[in-house]
């Protein structure tokens, strides 16, 4: 089956075209199911957010994929989700959400620790103990079984300097959980697109994937479509999966759904 579950919105206002163009550009390119994955929005006291839709621009959101799933149910299978990171004061709200909205999965893409104000963008750590938080909100996250994968697990190499001995530690102990847990690790096309646009190494981290390679976790790939053109990127959806066959890594079937 041929998938991808990381899509975005022009909700998060950083990425662009109507959600049908992204359901139309995955029935080119021959997808079997898709899902839209857009940056969760979190009910902050008093902070707006600039990468992720507003509390109350969710339910239009749902409402029009669900639109979507069932205009083209002939064609694709379309699959309501989100990203969001694991902030625990905010786990309650988003169960709810999960119910209200009737969310069919979420995904953990970590951008920050803890909260988004007034926080670091994990793409951006420098110092080994912002790594360490990162490891240990990863893990706990898998451990809430909430998640259907973990997307860009290595978004630490973003920007962290060197892959040292503690990018090492926290690779090993991510990569350990998730065979625990069963939870995919995701590697994502759009870090790799930004690799080989720019040539400056970010994630997918290959000391990160040699790792995995030894270790076998269960791994996904996300192209986390920001356009609808990043559906129609063959090239590079390919490279994604002729890389994880090269580490002995086996993609996954399916993800977990809640409904
Ligand atoms: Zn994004
Ligand atoms: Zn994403």
């Amino acid at each position: 089956m041929k998938y991808n579950y990381h899509t975005h919105t022009f909700r998060c206002f950083h990425a662009k075209g109507t959600d049908e163009e992204f359901v139309k550009a995955a029935i080119e390119a021959g997808f079997d199911e898709i899902g839209f994955a857009d940056h969760s929005p979190w009910p902050f006291s008093d902070y707006v957010s600039g990468m992720r839709m507003h509390e109350n621009e969710l339910e239009d959101y749902c409402t029009g994929i669900k639109n979507l799933k069932e205009k083209y149910k002939d064609k694709i299978s379309i699959k309501l989700g989100l990203e969001c990171e694991y902030f625990p004061k905010y786990i309650p709200w988003l169960k709810n959400q999960i119910k209200k909205q009737e969310i069919d999965y979420i995904i953990l893409g970590h951008h920050f620790s803890k909260d988004e104000p007034g926080s670091l963008y994990n793409g951006n750590m420098k110092a080994p103990e912002h790594l360490y938080t990162f490891r240990d909100d990863i893990i706990e996250a898998m451990q809430t079984g909430l998640f259907s994968y973990v997307a860009h697990p290595d978004i630490f190499m973003r920007g962290y300097p060197v892959f040292d001995e503690h990018c090492e530690k926290i690779s090993r102990d991510i990569i350990e959980k998730a065979i625990e847990t069963d939870t995919p690790l995701e590697y994502n096309l759009l870090g790799l697109s930004h690799s080989k646009a720019d040539g400056k190494q970010g994630y997918p981290y290959p000391d990160f994937w040699l790792m995995a390679g030894e270790m076998k976790p269960p791994v996904t790939v996300g192209i986390d479509a920001h356009t609808p053109d990043a559906y129609l990127d063959y090239e590079l959806f390919k490279s994604g999966y002729d890389k994880l066959e090269e580490l002995g890594l086996k993609v996954v079937d399916k993800i977990k759904m809640f409904r």
